[in-house]
């Protein structure tokens, strides 16, 4: 069935002239089942305004349009415009905006366009921006829920536990502000032309008051991306790239006096860890 897809596929790209993009992370989704499952994943109803990041030609758009009050797609291919204007023709509910999402005002964007509906977004992320567009999202502060295809290692990456090789800086910011969760794999063979890597659906439910208290999340977040910075290092000498002025001795005796170990690694340290060791740190500056 997939492979008749691929064809009607094929035809409707060769029709319009298209020529795949691999700097704009070009690969369209050619099994209908998988949009399908996405956009069931998102949970998305006529209560939700949602916003798709890169239609492509409007697989997961369609599937999206069926469910939701209102889709709005941004797109940074113009070429891909045309075929949206016909594969998209039958739904009224849908608008498109020629665009680079990571230019785009998304807070204006969620005011003017969804009014009384609640802000979702549910994508096949274009991967070479998915760090960005996240943390857009996310710091956008407007959407309840991101449903997104990724690179299956950057979704066990967010999803990832301390302790374990994949768990860094992004997995804290990711899991600080959102209850992620990883929901299914797609194989590449699901995708024109196939990516090299497995592909994941990550559902990141945005929280409305954050896991842990902190007094200041920008000084937070600086101590969680400090305690990273040297991965191989402990805490204390990852510590020093960014609080080197305190000295290596006063630094040993704050990590210390929030119950951690001397020497322990910044991957073992989770959320609660962070926010002692910042509200020491902010307290000693
Ligand atoms: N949604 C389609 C699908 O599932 O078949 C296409 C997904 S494809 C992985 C990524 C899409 O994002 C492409 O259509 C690409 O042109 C678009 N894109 C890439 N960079 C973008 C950006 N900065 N802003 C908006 N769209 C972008």
């Amino acid at each position: 069935m997939a492979e008749n897809e691929r064809k009607a596929i094929e035809a409707l790209l060769a029709r319009h002239g298209f020529h795949f993009s691999k700097s704009k992370g070009q690969n369209f989704l050619i099994d209908r089942a998988v949009p399908r499952a996405i956009a069931e994943a998102s949970g998305a109803d006529s209560g939700c305004g949602v916003l798709e990041i890169g239609p492509g030609i409007g697989a997961l758009t369609q599937e999206l349009c069926q469910r939701a009050g209102k889709v709005v797609a941004v797109e940074l291919d113009t070429t891909l415009l045309p075929i949206l204007n016909e594969t998209m023709a039958a739904y009224p509910d849908f608008e498109l905006i020629s665009a680079d999402v990571l230019k785009v005002d998304l807070p204006a964007l969620v005011r003017e366009r969804f009014a009384a509906l609640t802000p979702v977004v549910c994508a096949n992320l274009p991967y070479n921006i998915t760090t960005p567009v996240l943390t857009k999202l996310i710091e956008a502060r407007c959407f309840e829920r991101l449903t997104v295809l990724i690179q299956r290692e950057v979704a066990q990456r967010i999803c990832a536990k301390p302790g374990t090789a994949a768990y860094g800086a992004f997995s804290v910011f990711m899991q600080y502000h959102t209850a992620p969760e990883l929901c299914f794999e797609v194989p590449p063979e699901r995708f024109l032309p196939r990516p090299k890597v497995t592909s994941a659906v990550l559902r990141a439910t945005v929280r409305k008051t954050p896991p842990v208290q902190v007094a200041d999340e920008a000084f937070f977040f600086r101590v969680v991306y400090a305690a990273f910075a040297l991965r191989r290092k402990t805490l204390v000498n990852s510590l020093m790239t960014a609080f080197g002025a305190l000295g290596k001795e006063t630094l040993t005796e704050l990590v210390v006096s929030c119950g951690l170990d001397a020497a322990v690694r910044g991957e073992r340290l989770g959320l609660e860890d962070f926010a002692r060791l910042a509200a020491a740190l902010q307290a000693a500056q």
